[in-house]
């Protein structure tokens, strides 16, 4: 960080550029009025974004985008939520951060007087997508109910930023939200401590954080499961202590025979898959955990009766809750597991809605596509 940019002040310009989701899969850039930060708020300048699967879902087909009600179409809303930058402006009362910090964001701000935001779970604010007329709730969650980060600036509260430590490069930053995920469906919401045991079954790019998360946090073992050899290797770099390709072994017997009939702790269900939590409550031992973090694209038949009997807890999630962002920024700024290896692409400002088929098609390996909103 130079010390011309650190405490330093920014030129904001009035307008900028942000991309604008038309109609379904149709992005289009335009020029917007330069957000302003109110109390408790900041600007932040974006200096580099990921795409995420929950984009391709909002600018496809809407949910869990929600603005103004309904769906996210023609209304001028820009997408994207896994950024980081820089904060050039502070919103009165702000001493949190300073003019020039380097900032990871985390998506969801919930409206603070919900039943449970007033309880924490911040990310399952009762009144999500209510930030507009006379159904102002103060609810923010840019990218999803309000703009995000396909611009040069937006706009967040103080309790959505955490600083990046200097040694993380701006592309591996915005994976400090994904790992986040992880992180709260592991510590906070699954209770995993050290020596327990995990199978994450699907390699994309929240499985494979999990992997590393996971392991930082000391589960063992650590298995990962999956289709593509290629993810499976970046699973082993990343801390899978077992790797098992469904194409060639059943994945339930597989774990078996890793756990020596146990089965395993935990199970994060990162594929989809419609057998996946079927195939959990196979992989798991009694009185163990299943997070469902992939969405299976149609209801799907479970066997009730086995999770009963096995007494077995499943448990969706939403986001990243309980400051995780700020656990997993930790873990980056040790260096606890090499986040980069799964950055594959990376492209200019100008060039977003290929970077967006790169990462909905997977073309050429694609995993984390990182868009660069500045010629460096
Ligand atoms: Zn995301
Ligand atoms: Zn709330």
């Amino acid at each position: 960080m130079s010390a011309a940019v650190q405490g330093g002040s920014f030129v904001i310009p009035e307008t900028m550029r942000a991309w604008v989701l038309d109609d379904p899969g149709d992005l289009r850039l335009t020029e917007k009025l330069v957000p302003q930060p109110g109390p408790a708020e900041v600007l932040v300048r974006i200096d580099a974004i990921a795409f995420c699967d929950g984009d391709i879902r909002i600018i496809t087909r809407g949910p869990p985008a929600l603005i103004e009600g309904g769906l996210p179409f023609n209304k001028n809303f820009t997408p994207g939520h896994e950024y980081m930058g820089r904060v050039v402006k502070l919103g009165p009362g702000v001493d949190e951060f300073a003019i020039g910090d380097r900032v990871a964001v985390e998506v969801h701000f919930g409206c603070g007087r919900c039943e449970r935001c007033r309880a924490g779970m911040y990310t399952s604010c009762l009144n999500y997508g209510m930030n507009y007329g006379a159904h102002n709730k103060g609810h923010r969650a840019n990218g999803f109910t309000t703009d995000g980060g396909f611009a040069d600036y937006a706009v967040n509260n103080v309790n959505t930023l955490v600083h990046v430590p200097d040694n993380v490069g701006d592309e591996e930053a915005t994976l400090i939200v994904t790992a986040g995920t992880a992180m709260y469906a592991l510590d906070t919401l699954g209770g995993l401590i050290a020596g327990q045991s995990l199978c994450i079954t699907g390699p994309g790019a929240i499985g494979l954080m999990g992997v590393a998360v996971g392991k930082a946090l000391g589960a063992q073992p650590v298995i990962l499961t999956g289709t593509r050899d290629s993810r499976l290797n970046l699973g082993r770099q990343l801390g899978a202590d077992h790797v098992v390709n469904i194409n060639s072994e059943n994945p339930v017997e597989a774990v078996k025979r890793i756990t020596g009939g146990k089965g395993v702790h935990y199970v994060m269900e990162c594929s989809g898959n419609p057998n996946g939590l079927n195939d959990g409550m196979d992989m798991v031992m009694r009185g163990g955990r299943i997070c469902m973090i992939g969405f299976a694209n149609q209801p799907v038949s479970v066997d009730v009766a086995k999770l009963v009997r096995n007494h077995i807890a499943v448990f969706g999630i939403r986001g990243e809750g309980r400051s995780a962002t700020h656990r997993a920024s930790a873990l980056f700024a040790q260096r606890r597991f090499d986040a980069k290896l799964i950055h594959t692409h990376t492209f200019k400002m100008d060039d977003v809605p290929t970077a967006f088929k790169y990462s909905r098609d997977r073309i050429d390996g694609a995993i984390k596509v990182v868009v660069k909103m500045r010629d460096a």
